[in-house]
């Protein structure tokens, strides 16, 4: 059975600033009152799955757990056709340094790997997202998302956040870190995502 969402604030389970400002956006016209992971001073659960769904389904249930809260998590990443999938679910950690994360480290890192494999033009790819809405008595709703497009170089635009300035969606001639955000916010994996959790659980 599917489940409405009747409460009045939900917990976006990230520690991500900047999905959590994108999804805000998104949920803006359903009146919920939105709160992060951060200002709640939660802890990030490891993500021990080797799939989005997987990772999902863990920060879902560690928020609800460690808050009593209903909470919305999201997993998301790229991944590019020419490296059999890679980043993939490990999309953020290609920006790990140790000392935070470097997105210029992690966009280079997978031009090179790309280079290397001289991967035939287009560089195609995908963002892919998924969310799961769990509540307390363990109850979860999943919804996914996907974004076509290639890997472009070099990096382009300093709107969004991640990969966006090297990501070029399909049917657009500029990257995701070119476009507004109410412009990617129209089209991506995320939105495309979070369409189907309104229809289902917010409409
Ligand atoms: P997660 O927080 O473990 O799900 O890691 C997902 C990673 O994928 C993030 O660190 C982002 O860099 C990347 N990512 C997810 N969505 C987007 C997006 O909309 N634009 C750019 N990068 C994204």
């Amino acid at each position: 059975m599917m489940r409405r969402f009747e409460g009045e604030k939900l917990l976006v389970a990230t520690h991500n600033a900047g999905k959590l400002a994108e999804m805000k956006s998104l949920l803006a016209p359903y009146g919920v009152e939105v709160v992060g992971a951060k200002e709640l001073d939660l802890a990030e659960p490891v993500e021990t799955e080797d799939n989005f769904a997987g990772n999902a389904r863990i920060k879902a249930h560690a928020a609800v757990k460690a808050t009593g809260l209903p909470a919305l998590s999201d997993d998301s990443g790229i991944s590019v056709d020419g490296l059999d999938g890679a980043p993939g679910v490990y999309t953020a950690d290609w920006a790990e340094t140790g000392q935070g994360r470097d997105f210029g480290m992690a966009m280079a890192r997978t031009w090179r790997e790309l280079e290397a494999r001289d991967a035939p033009y287009p560089r195609t790819a995908q963002f892919r997202c998924t969310l799961v809405l769990a509540w307390p008595d363990g109850h979860e709703e999943l919804f996914e998302g996907v974004l076509p497009g290639q890997v472009v170089w070099p990096p382009k635009g300093a709107e969004g956040h991640g990969y966006d300035p090297i990501f070029q969606p399909d049917g657009q001639d500029v990257t995701l870190g070119e476009m507004s955000p109410q412009d990617k916010n129209r089209i991506s994996h995320r939105a495309r995502a979070v369409k189907k959790l309104i229809e289902t659980c917010f409409a």
